[in-house]
C-alpha cells in the first residue's frame, strides 16, 4: 500500500522530552517504520521547522520523511499551527501530484484537518483517498483537566470533533478514549483500536542500568509539564522519607537537553523548589533530557519507575518500563487502565494522590521479590502484545477497512439509478 502519514508538529526525525516532542513523534516513526518492514511504501508529512531541513529525508527502504513549508521555518507551540494547515495540506498534495496514496492517516487532530483537506482536493477529482485519523489527544479531556490553562485554540472545540466525523476511519490507542470518542459522537463502527507499541530492540531486562547514589531509586520520565503530575513523585519521596525510608532517590528525565535550558524551565524550578520546601532535595536529581539510545539504561537502574499523570491519552513510557522489566506505578487512568495490570505488571493509584502512590511504592520496595514478579509480568506483556509489528498488523487492517469500504462507495455510486438494467 502507498502511505501517507501526516504529523503536523511532531517530526519523527526531532529530539524528545522538549514541551511538544513526546510519544506522538516515537509513535509516528516507529509505527511506519513497522509497515515499511511490511512492505508498504510510506512518507511522513510535518512542518518545516528549520530553513535546513531538506525537503525529502530518506529514512530507510520505503520510508521518507517530507518537510513541507507551512508557516514560519522554525520552531512554534502547538497550539500555534492551526492557520498554516492549509498551506501543509498544499504541499501533501502537491507532493502527491498524480499519485494520491492509497490512505491518509492524520496524527493529532490538525493533521486530521490538512489529511481532509488534502484529499478532499482528489475527491472532486474521481480520486477517492481515504482518510483514517488517530487523535494522540483530545481536546475534550484536556478542557476538562487543564480548564483555563489550555492553551488550544479554540476552533479545536469543533474543528476536532468534525475530523472525527469526516475521516473515514478513527484509531483509537486504547479503550478509554473509544468512550471518549462515542461522547463526541463518532459511532463505535467506525472506530479500530490499534494500541501504541514499544521499540522491543532497543527496550529489554538485558543489557546495562546506570550507576544510582542511593539504596533505592524510583524514576518518572516525561516531558516537563504539570499534567504529567512528577510533583506526585516528589511528594512521594517525602511521605516515604517520613515512613524511615530515607535511602531512596528520584531521577526526573525529561524537558531541556542543557542545564541553561533546565534552569530556565518553569516546571523544573517548581519541581526542584518543591524537593527542597519538603526537605527531600537532596533526593531529587534532574537528569533533563535523555537520547533515546541511552533510556532503556535509566529505566534498568530504578526499583520501579511512576506515571502518575493526571490524564494520559496513551502513555509509552510506562510500556517502556516494562519492556526493560521495571515494575510500574501508574494513576488508573486513559491508556494506562489497558497497559498495566494492577498487581500484576504494577501497581495503580488514584490520579493526584501522593498517599497512595507513597504507599504503593513502599510495597515494592520493601519487597524487591514482588518488584521483580510484576517486572517479569509486565516485560512479557509488553512483548506479546505492544510490538511495533503486532501494532502494524493491526494498522493495516483498519487501512484495508477504509479502502474496501470506500471502493465499496464508489462502486455504488456507478450503479446506474433505479438497480439492475
Ligand atoms: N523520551 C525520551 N527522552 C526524554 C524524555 C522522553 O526519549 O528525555 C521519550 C520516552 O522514552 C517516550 C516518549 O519520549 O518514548 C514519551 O512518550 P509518552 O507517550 O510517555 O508521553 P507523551 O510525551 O506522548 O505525553
Amino acid at each position: 500500500m502507498k502511505i501517507s502519514m501526516v504529523s503536523e508538529h511532531a517530526s519523527p526525525l526531532a529530539a524528545l522530552g522538549g514541551v511538544d516532542a513526546g510519544g506522538q513523534n516515537v509513535h509516528v516513526a516507529a509505527l511506519s517504520l513497522a509497515l515499511a518492514r511490511r512492505g508498504h511504501s510510506v512518507r511522513i508529512y510535518t512542518r518545516r521547522d528549520d530553513p535546513a531541513l531538506p525537503a525529502v529525508v530518506p529514512v530507510g527502504p520505503g520510508l521518507d520523511v517530507v518537510h513541507v513549508d507551512a508557516g514560519p521555518a522554525r520552531v512554534l507551540p502547538k497550539d500555534h499551527l492551526l492557520p498554516y494547515m492549509s498551506e501543509l495540506a498544499d504541499g501533501i498534495s502537491a507532493d502527491w501530484g498524480s499519485a494520491p496514496p492509497d490512505v491518509v492517516h492524520g496524527h493529532f487532530w490538525m493533521s486530521g484537518v490538512a489529511a481532509l483537506d488534502a484529499a478532499r482536493r482528489f475527491d472532486t477529482q474521481g480520486y477517492p483517498v481515504p482518510v483514517l485519523q488517530t487523535f494522540h489527544a483530545l481536546g475534550t479531556v484536556k478542557k476538562r483537566h487543564q480548564g483555563t490553562e489550555d492553551t488550544s485554540p479554540p476552533e479545536r472545540t469543533w474543528l476536532e470533533p468534525s475530523v472525527g466525523r469526516n475521516a473515514d476511519r478513527i484509531i483509537a490507542t486504547c479503550s478509554d478514549e473509544v468512550f471518549e470518542l462515542k461522547a463526541l459522537g463518532i459511532p463505535g463502527h467506525r472506530i479500530s483500536v490499534a494500541p501504541c507499541g514499544v521499540d522491543l530492540d532497543l527496550f529489554g531486562s538485558a543489557g546495562p542500568a546506570e550507576p544510582r547514589n542511593r539504596r533505592w531509586r524510583i524514576a518518572a520520565v516525561g516531558r516537563l509539564v504539570p499534567r504529567k503530575g512528577i510533583d506526585l513523585a516528589v511528594q512521594a519521596v517525602a511521605l516515604l522519607a517520613e515512613r524511615g525510608m530515607n535511602d531512596v532517590e528520584l531521577l526526573i528525565v525529561g524537558g531541556a537537553s542543557d542545564s541553561a535550558g533546565l534552569a530556565s524551565d518553569p516546571e523544573a524550578r517548581r519541581l526542584l523548589a518543591l524537593a527542597r520546601d519538603l526537605g527531600v532535595g537532596d533526593r531529587v536529581l534532574l537528569r533533563g533530557q535523555v537520547p533515546r539510545e541511552e533510556m532503556p539504561a535509566v529505566l534498568r537502574s530504578a526499583d520501579a519507575v511512576v506515571c502518575t499523570p493526571w490524564y494520559e491519552p496513551f502513555g509509552i513510557v510506562p510500556l517502556e518500563a516494562m519492556a526493560c522489566g521495571v515494575p510500574v506505578v501508574a494513576s488508573a487512568v486513559g491508556g494506562l487502565i489497558d497497559t498495566v495490570v494492577h498487581g500484576k505488571t504494577g501497581l495503580h493509584v488514584p490520579p493526584k494522590d501522593p498517599e497512595a502512590l507513597a504507599k504503593a511504592l513502599a510495597e515494592l520496595l520493601q519487597d524487591p521479590g514482588y518488584a521483580t514478579r510484576l517486572g517479569a509480568a509486565g516485560r512479557q506483556r509488553a512483548r506479546a502484545r505492544y510490538s511495533w509489528d503486532r501494532v502494524a498488523a493491526d494498522t493495516e487492517k483498519a487501512y484495508q477497512s477504509a479502502v474496501s469500504r470506500t471502493a465499496a462507495a464508489g462502486q455504488a455510486s456507478l450503479q446506474p439509478l433505479g438497480g439492475a438494467l
